[in-house]
């Protein structure tokens, strides 16, 4: 497999092919008699339900094939399955499927209930948490049904009668499709891969470890000095990379006394990061002080933490070993790992493009190319230029002065918010009301509040859906001693979208197993659409025309057009990566390096008259989240799209409930019921066009 994979690199084949080949060479190989079984059965099974059949017969019991493996017994285990589990007739398959949706709600539903009550304490704020609550939150009951399933063979009645779908066909074919097709070609995905504890072990430990590695990677800003020895930042300062660094570039455009120096000097910070550069001592360390322009390192003068230097320590300059391209490529080689398991989807990128997103890679570059190389990103960089009223700079990627301030001061806000909700239980019983203001009708107002339970949150707050129709959706909501205060119910409101769209697209979506919706992206587009309404529901007047609505339209197209960026570089390197299986840490380094100068070049150089620019590259996601940065992107399209049709058809409760009940078919399929389009980034590009023209 690794052959195949570097000839496809060298010969520039594209990924679709390669795929294929990998799955034709697949290194499970079936025992010796299963063939002789398998038409065995074939002959006596199309005889005794008939030539109709015998499509469906062969098709299943290649599936069982595919995942059968020496401990599920041997070949008279095998034909005795196969004999017992064919539904050979429609009634039989309808027993079948119908057993499956409904024990699959009974289950999960009841896991789900079991998961809550074990993360109760640790989720509410409702008293002491103690170390044991957290063991009990951090217990999951079904971690090994999947495991079971397998052993007890009903996952394989499962595979014997209902088909594994390639993501083309569930594309192509699938807007032909009944209802019930879809629900049987979810049913089968629940078990289109076997992965062994083990691999699911290595994958976690990968995975903890670079949480861990990203965790761990703080710079102590007091302890970066200039050529002049001046230390531009306050004692204490300590800021994660890259989320902290990139919000305190964001911050200093505030700070007319020095912002400026000071956002050059983190984007050194981050260059040096993401070359390697960095000196490996100053990582999370105190106690040195570092030039980041000449890279010296000596012993800190000042001590602004609260431990003591080490008296032991040699320090030295040396730079971080390439630790960052090792962890991350180790995310790399746990995910092969489960390759061989997943024939269905037999890469990393696969799974997530075509089993997670469900929109193919390619479709998704596109998406992603139209945007950033769309000439309203040098058009809104040249407003950019004339807000900050100097050139600009590589860091002003991350420029978010696109935002007019609202009518309402936010102590105002917070003084309306505290008075109306004391508790979290008033905030459950203005749900109804809320509704109503949000075109929802009166009967439907009614019946969603009741499957919606508010909890306070002991964090800031999320929307918890519920496993079976039986049991609520969970608000959970930060409310002070003071009551509930502006910021608390504006992400109330974000959450309350959620609700409404787990509780309508599972317990109105026709069946269970097409609960849902297609990806994370489109329960975030409801739930924008409910915050961005949270003005009105408080009886003030929402700021959703003019000026500002066409600023935060342009802000959005900015964002989108970053994180763009940095998804593009996110599956080159992954392609990178599958193409070169035994890279060394330090060749991958050099890869990524030359990727992003290679995507800041296409898109950004002659906006920002800057060429090589490498600083999209220090996004922590890329090291630690396994190829996820594009849900991000494509999450601002989609969001956008879905609002375009609700203010589109003026009534927000009707539209909702129309989409949301479509439930987890294809995106394409989803949002063309819900709009007509498929999935794209026009409506993103069509909005903030006619915002521009209305700033001018
Ligand atoms: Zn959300």
């Amino acid at each position: 497999m690794k052959g195949l994979a570097s000839i496809g690199g060298l010969l520039g084949i594209s990924f679709v092919i390669l795929t294929a080949v990998m799955i034709s060479g697949s290194a499970l190989s079936k025992p010796g008699w299963m063939k002789d079984s398998m038409s065995k059965l074939e002959k006596e099974l199309t005889e005794k339900y008939g030539t109709e059949q015998s499509a469906r017969l062969v098709k299943g019991m290649d599936q069982v094939a595919r995942f059968w493996r020496e401990e599920d017994g041997v070949a008279e285990t095998f034909e005795a399955f196969v004999r017992n589990n064919f539904a050979g007739d429609e009634k039989t398959l309808d027993d079948l499927f119908i057993r499956w949706e409904s024990l699959l709600e009974s289950i999960y539903g009841h896991m789900g209930e079991i998961r809550m009550a074990m993360g109760r304490q640790a989720d509410l704020d409702i008293g002491p948490l103690y170390q044991f609550d957290r063991v009990f939150a951090s217990y999951s009951p079904s971690a090994h049904i999947a495991d079971d399933f397998f052993k007890n063979k009903l996952a394989f009645t499962v595979l014997l009668n209902f088909p594994l779908t390639k993501l083309e066909e569930r594309l192509n074919e699938g807007q032909n499709w009944t209802r019930r097709q879809w629900a049987e070609v979810r049913l089968a995905q629940w078990f289109s891969k076997r992965v062994p504890s083990d691999v699911n072990l290595e994958l976690a430990r990968a995975s903890a470890a670079s949480d861990q590695y990203i965790a761990d990677y703080n710079i102590w800003m007091h302890h970066l000095v200039d050529d002049d020895g001046t230390r531009l930042f306050p004692p204490k300062m300590r800021l994660l990379s890259h989320w902290n660094l990139r919000d305190q570039i964001t911050a200093d455009y505030g700070n007319s006394e020095g912002g400026l120096e000071r956002q050059r000097m983190i984007q050194k910070v981050m260059e040096r990061i993401v070359d390697q550069t960095i000196p490996e001592i100053v990582v999370n360390n105190p106690h040195v002080d570092w030039n980041p322009y000449t890279n010296e390192v000596w012993p800190a003068k000042i001590n602004d933490s609260d431990t003591e230097p080490p008296t032991d320590i040699q320090i030295t300059a040396a730079r971080e070993p390439d630790t960052r391209y090792r962890i991350w490529f180790d995310t790399y080689k746990a995910s092969t790992l489960v390759d061989e398991y997943s024939p269905n989807a037999p890469t990393l990128i696969a799974r997530r493009f075509n089993e997670g997103r469900e929109i193919p890679e390619e479709q998704v570059e596109a998406m992603l190319v139209q945007v950033c190389s769309s000439p309203l990103v040098k058009k809104i960089a040249a407003m950019a230029k004339k807000n900050l009223g100097r050139d600009l700079e590589p860091f002003d990627i991350w420029y978010t002065g696109f935002r007019s301030t609202g009518k309402y001061t936010e102590p105002e806000l917070d003084r309306i918010t505290r008075e109306r909700y004391a508790t979290a239980g008033d905030f459950e019983k203005d749900i109804e009301r809320m509704l109503v203001a949000l075109d929802f009708p009166e009967d439907r107002a009614k019946y969603l509040s009741g499957k919606i339970d508010v909890e306070p949150a002991r964090g800031s707050g999320h929307a918890a859906g519920a496993g079976m129709c039986s049991a609520p959706a969970r608000l959970r909501t930060r409310v002070g001693a003071e009551g509930m205060d502006y910021k608390g119910f504006n992400i109330a409101v974000h959450e309350l979208g959620h609700n409404v769209e787990q509780v309508l697209s599972l317990c109105d979506v026709d069946y269970y197993t097409l609960q849902g919706v297609p990806n994370t992206a489109f329960t975030e587009a409801f739930a924008f659409v409910f915050q961005g309404n949270d003005l009105m529901l408080l009886g003030l007047e929402q700021d959703s025309g003019g000026r500002a609505a066409a600023m935060s339209i342009v802000n959005e197209f900015w964002m989108t057009a970053e994180i763009g960026a940095v998804s593009l570089i996110d599956m080159k390197a992954w392609r990178w990566l599958y193409e070169n299986p035994d890279a060394t840490p330090e060749e991958f380094r050099k890869a990524v390096i030359e990727i992003s100068k290679d995507v800041w070049n296409t898109y950004f150089a002659d906006i920002f008259g800057k060429k090589d620019v490498t600083i999209l590259a220090v996004y922590s996601h890329l090291v630690h989240s396994f190829l996820y940065v594009p849900d991000y992107a494509i999450g601002h399209m989609i969001a956008f799209q879905v609002k375009e049709q609700m203010s589109e058809a003026g009534n927000i409760g009707v539209e909702f409930e129309r989409m949301a009940v479509a439930g987890r078919i294809a995106p394409d399929l989803w949002m063309k019921n819900a709009t007509g389009k498929p999935v794209s980034a026009d409506a993103l590009i069509e909005a903030t066009e006619r915002a521009l023209k209305e700033l001018d």
